[in-house]
């Protein structure tokens, strides 16, 4: 997971400090100096990490006081808002234009994630805020590129305008904005052309796009694996183009962060989405108080619950509920929920956003295998619908049926019918001390 290197040290450094009543000088000295080698080490810029510091040690030896705090959590409050601060503050919203259609142009690197990101975010922009895009092919160079965006716009089921390779991508980028206004499509997502390294024919090409089509937003997108060299060139991009904002790319992998944390400060601009993963739906607005909260441990619950809210159908989830407390909870219901689950994203993921999720030894180490869920699929969708109502009917020779026909083992199969019996049984025990009886196995 991204940030791990520097979530683990920082939080080293955040315990130590905690709990004390009293925070000398001499304490603060040591924790920037902790915070400040691992910053370093996760690739933030040097002069970056400089200021940063700086202010931590004005802000936390001048203390403000807060009654409800202890010095050592007021310490850690002037980390996490100086961590936000420099990710950006608040979260940067993506522009609307008055009149339609407002117009996007995305640039970057090669292999930054320009295309695939092009087709995320119009999917983002559909799906969270109900909009009509349409995206197009302005990278005429690369052939690929064009049939790349053709796929993608099949896949979401959205218009792609191009005019092949022969044509002038500001011809091309002027054509689509006319066209998309014939057509009602509220935004236009401009895929550029993207080199191995800055050079001046390509920033001449995307200034004159920029004039022709006069964007609402440029996004550079950047790879964050790259770390500073991400830094460095969205400095010449925003130097050359004037960004709007930066779309960070590959945050699902390991990354040290230094991108992230540098960018910013480093452009003025402010990192508007974060690439999580290769898929149409894996990429998510940049919310820098939340991310600062996941690198310091504290959790992510606002955007555990929206995932939850765009994914999960809240009405079915709670009948679900109700169901287990009632005790007839079956398998399909199981099986049902466990859909619920899957769609909100690697488990992996979704367990990183938990409060102290990277402190739990047992949780940290743990590779989610999601085939073990595609196992526990496979056992129950292989049970005859009487058996998933009714499970103590699975006697030795269904067992067997079943763990065949599941191409699992016997044994599996005995695993989860315990672990569901199990299930059930705590859930009954739970609802029973809600009505106030006294459950048996539990003494809190
Ligand atoms: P372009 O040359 O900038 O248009 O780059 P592409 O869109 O073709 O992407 C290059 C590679 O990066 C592809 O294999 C993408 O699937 C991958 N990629 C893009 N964004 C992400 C991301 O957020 N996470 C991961 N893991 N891979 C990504």
């Amino acid at each position: 997971m991204a940030f791990e290197g520097l979530s683990e040290r920082l939080q080293q450094t955040i315990q130590k400090i905690k709990g004390k009543g009293k925070v000398t000088e001499q304490d603060v000295k040591e924790m920037t100096r902790e915070v400040r080698l691992a910053l370093l080490e996760a690739d933030v810029n040097f002069k970056v990490v400089k200021d940063f510091i700086k202010r931590i040690k004005e802000r936390a030896v001048g203390q403000e006081v807060m009654e409800s705090l202890t010095p050592g959590q007021q310490v850690i409050k002037v980390v996490k808002e100086e961590l936000t601060a420099l990710m950006g503050g608040e979260q940067s919203k993506i522009a609307v234009a008055d009149r339609p259609p407002t117009v996007i142009m995305m640039v970057g690197l090669q292999g930054a994630g320009k295309t695939t990101t092009t087709g995320k975010l119009a999917n983002l922009l559909r799906k969270k805020y109900n909009r009509n895009p349409m995206l197009v092919a302005a990278d005429v160079y690369r052939p690929a590129a064009i049939n790349q965006l053709q796929t993608l716009g099949k896949q979401l089921n959205m218009p792609v305008f191009s005019l092949g390779t022969e044509a002038n991508p500001v011809d091309i980028a002027a054509k689509a904005v006319e066209e998309a206004k014939r057509e009602h499509n509220d935004y236009v997502i401009v895929d550029t052309a993207g080199r191995l390294h800055v050079d001046n024919d390509l920033m001449d090409e995307l200034q004159q796009i920029k004039a022709s089509v006069n964007p609402d937003e440029i996004f550079l997108v950047v790879d964050a694996m790259t770390g500073q060299d991400a830094v460095n060139v969205a400095e010449s991009f925003n130097d050359q183009l004037d960004l709007t904002g930066v779309v960070l790319t590959k945050l699902d992998g390991d990354t040290r962060g230094g991108a992230a944390l540098s960018i910013k400060a480093v452009t003025d601009k402010p990192i508007k989405f974060a690439g999580m993963g290769e898929k149409l739906d894996e990429l998510e607005d940049f919310h820098p108080e939340r991310m600062a909260s996941r690198i310091l441990g504290m959790g992510d619950m606002l955007s555990l619950i929206e995932k939850a809210q765009e994914n999960v159908d809240e009405k079915r989830v709670k009948e679900l509920e109700q169901k287990m407390r009632s005790a007839s909870f079956t398998f399909d219901d199981f099986l049902e929920q466990m859909g619920q689950v899957k769609n909100m994203g690697p488990l992996e993921d979704i367990i990183g956003m938990l409060p102290g999720a990277n402190k739990m030894k047992g949780l940290k180490n743990i590779q989610f295998d999601e085939k073990q869920l595609v196992h526990v699929e496979a056992i129950i969708q292989s049970m005859t619908k009487k058996e998933r109502q009714e499970p103590s009917i699975i006697n030795a020779n269904r067992k067997k049926r079943i763990a065949k026909g599941s191409g699992r083992t016997v044994s599996e199969v005995n695993r989860l019918l315990k672990q569901f019996e199990e299930m059930k049984k705590m859930m009954k025990q739970m609802s029973n001390m809600q009505k106030g009886k006294k459950g048996k196995g539990f003494n809190f």
